[in-house]
């Protein structure tokens, strides 16, 4: 059978869902769990990891990805945090303790994540997915990559940058810090534009720290898939990129 997910289970790391309220940005709205359900299974996708899509208040958001996820054992949810309220161990409690979502998504729209949260991340062990790449260095993280040797941090987008000058060298600086520190790993979300960065991604840092995530439903799962599978490595590294490894970060 070509198709290599009917026999692996695939977990997208990384995928958006909500109304939204920046209607200047196509990417930030009317992401609907039908539209992303019709995706994932377009693209052989037996899981994904939801969170809310850009926001000034993640109360309400994450509301929704909580009664989405629970809806339906397909998703599973992680809360956004806006970082420059005063209130961010509330906002992580009322996500953990009341929602029962299962991680952190942090993006640099919504602030910078202070000690304070990290703290309460910590304590909590909450996996975080932090946008890197896109206009973002991953290297801004290494502070608190250091600072957090417990919490498991995946850099989006293999630090990919759509800048054609840095396209190449900003996902080095992702790969540095993957192979440097424990805690890192890095999800393959939108970057199917340049597949060599996904080849050199594995090669560099190994496929145990590679997650499958796509940034769906702007990007379609079916695409990364095929970037994934078209890859010269064994089934044992693929079955990990797929959904091994993120199974294991989240004990699914
Ligand atoms: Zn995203």
């Amino acid at each position: 059978m070509r198709r290599y997910y009917h026999k692996i289970m695939i977990i997208d790391c990384h995928t958006h869902i909500g109304k939204g309220e920046m209607l200047n940005d196509v990417f930030q709205i009317n992401s609907t769990p039908e539209r992303l359900l019709y995706l994932m299974n377009k693209g052989g996708v037996d899981k994904s990891v939801i969170f809310p899509v850009c926001y000034k208040d993640y109360r309400k958001p994450n509301e929704e990805i909580a009664e989405i996820a629970e809806k339906d054992n397909r998703f599973v949810g992680f809360g956004r945090v806006s970082m420059n309220a005063s209130n961010v161990t509330e906002q992580v409690d009322y996500a953990v303790k009341e929602l029962g979502l299962r991680g952190i998504k942090l993006h640099t729209m919504d602030g910078f994540p202070s000690r304070e949260l990290m703290d309460r991340i910590n304590e909590y062990r909450l996996p975080v997915l932090a946008h890197s790449g896109m206009g973002t260095s991953p290297l801004v993280y290494e502070g608190l990559i250091q600072s957090y040797p417990d919490v498991v941090i995946i850099l989006a987008h293999l630090g990919f940058d759509l800048n054609w000058s840095t396209m190449f060298s900003m996902p080095m600086s992702a790969f540095y810090l993957a192979k440097k520190y424990r805690n890192v790993y890095l999800d393959t979300a939108a970057a199917h534009w340049v597949q060599y960065i996904i080849e050199q991604a594995v090669e560099e840092v190994g496929a145990d720290k590679i997650l499958f995530g796509t940034d769906a439903p702007w990007f379609y799962p079916s695409i990364m898939w095929a970037c994934i599978n078209d890859l010269e490595i064994s089934d044992d590294d693929k079955q990990k990129i797929f959904g091994g490894n993120i199974a294991r970060i989240l004990n699914l």
